[in-house]
């Protein structure tokens, strides 16, 4: 497959005209982008497969912190966190248990696809089997490449989604709290069952402590596996966790002391963090999953991006966090998290509001490609992903964009003006892939 267009490869330099030659999957290879070539599209490769002189060629995104089951939740307007977990989130998630979870799946798989997101960290619900064949579905169904894993939790919340941890707790012996391993080949280095812990208030000391331990257990056996809960998201949250861990130094040592805060961890929000556990946290070199859709939606409270990545020098990657965060597309969120760096600013006077920094669209665009595909392969590592480099994944976008846009502002205009109208094609895994096809295989309902 050949595409054709500007190569957004650094989105802080003008895109250079370009063709990308792209390698379809193959006996268990994932696909990968060949060859990058240069100015003109030689003759003998022409035309392209997908793109023009004119059009834009840019990585696709990747969402570090996604709900599958609360994709039809969005817009619950008007509640705080843990009064709209109640009130909204835990219904709606009890319908995974009476067979509402196929439906959840393809509608997130759609709408992840249309707005060009290839890849993201999900959380399921608590439901073992619901969950598994929710994650097979997009392991075979979808080109998408993900880390899914069951929401645990064993208390204050609805007896339908703590049931199951607290009946597999006193059997004996006593099952995995995580989902099995996928049964997919080939795997690609693209779908994997993450632990996710739903937050501590949800979560008992020795759930906490058997979820830390099972992910030892498979990491001895080879096995990669990514952590993933939230923390320290609001103030009465964290007064809560402070009541039911009373002897936890802090809410980041809770997870620290049932061995969760591990290499990759990831950690969504940390708006309300002392500067120990920033500390412990950078240490540990777990990431804080920034989602400033979902923290003014909710209104939780502004992330103060400067004192984590550059105080504290902690990874800080960027989530939708569907339903507490309502858009999807991931220009949208990333447009967010410049308003709140800009409101935090505005909230300083003096010196103190010239230490916060702003990022740029270039640094918000690179985080969302580059940046947060980072949780499916480190730089420097074999697999290569969200970038425009010979050999790595091809998870790529053609977007379409008016001749006005194609200046110094182009990234910009992406930022501010998104829409998934701007995308023309998307290739994922190296295949082509329309996610109104994703509609038709499966039967789902248009949205
Ligand atoms: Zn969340």
């Amino acid at each position: 497959m050949i595409l054709q267009g500007l190569l957004l490869t650094d989105p802080a330099q003008p895109p250079q005209l370009g063709w990308i030659r792209v390698d379809p999957p193959a006996a268990g290879v994932p696909g990968r982008i060949a060859e990058i070539g240069h100015g003109e599209l030689p003759s003998d490769l022409g035309p392209p497969d997908f793109g023009g002189r004119d059009r834009i060629i840019s990585p696709a995104f990747t969402d570090a912190h996604f709900h599958v089951p609360q994709v039809e939740s969005v817009g619950a307007d008007g509640l705080h966190l843990l009064e709209w977990l109640d009130r909204v989130i835990f219904p709606a998630e009890a319908w995974w248990g009476r067979g509402g979870a196929m439906a959840s799946a393809r509608t997130s798989a759609r709408r992840l696809i249309r707005e060009g997101t290839a890849g993201f960290a999900g959380y399921l619900t608590s439901h073992v089997e619901a969950s598994r064949d929710v994650a097979m579905y997009f392991a075979r169904k979808t080109p998408m490449r993900f880390h899914l894993g069951r929401s645990a939790m064993d208390r204050n919340a609805p007896d339908e989604l703590t049931a199951e941890d607290r009946a597999r707790a006193k059997q004996s012996p006593t099952p995995s709290p995580l989902l099995p391993t996928l049964d997919v080949e080939p795997k690609q280095n693209r779908r994997f069952v993450s632990a996710n812990p739903r937050f501590a208030v949800a979560c008992s000391d020795e759930l906490l402590a058997e979820i830390g331990w099972a992910v030892a257990e498979r990491e001895k056996a080879g096995e990669r596996v990514l952590v993933q809960t939230h923390l320290a998201e609001t103030k009465p949250e964290c007064e809560l966790v402070a009541e039911l861990f009373p002897d936890a130094p802090h809410y980041t040592a809770v997870y620290d002391q049932a061995g969760l805060l591990r290499d990759g961890a990831l950690l969504a929000h940390g708006i309300y963090l002392a500067d120990d556990e920033l500390e412990l946290i950078r240490e540990r070199n777990a990431a804080i999953v920034h989602c400033p859709t979902a923290n003014l939606f909710l209104e939780s409270g502004l992330f103060n991006w400067t004192r984590a990545a550059f105080d504290f020098g902690v990874r800080v990657l960027l989530g939708s966090d569907i339903a507490g965060g309502p858009d999807v597309a991931m220009p949208r969120v990333a447009r967010s998290m410049i308003e709140t760096a800009k409101a935090l600013k505005l909230t300083r006077s003096g010196a103190d509001a010239e230490r916060i920094s702003v990022p740029s669209p270039a640094e918000v665009w690179k985080l969302i490609t580059e940046g947060n595909a980072t949780i499916f392969g480190q730089p420097g590592a074999p697999d290569r992903f969200g970038v425009l480099e010979e050999g790595a994944h091809a998870d790529l976008l053609v977007l379409r964009v008016p001749d006005a846009w194609r200046d110094e502002h182009l990234v910009g205009r992406l930022i501010y003006s998104w829409s998934s109208r701007l995308i023309e094609a998307r290739v994922f895994n190296g295949q082509h892939v329309d996610p109104a096809n994703i509609e038709r295989q499966t039967g789902g309902s248009p949205c």
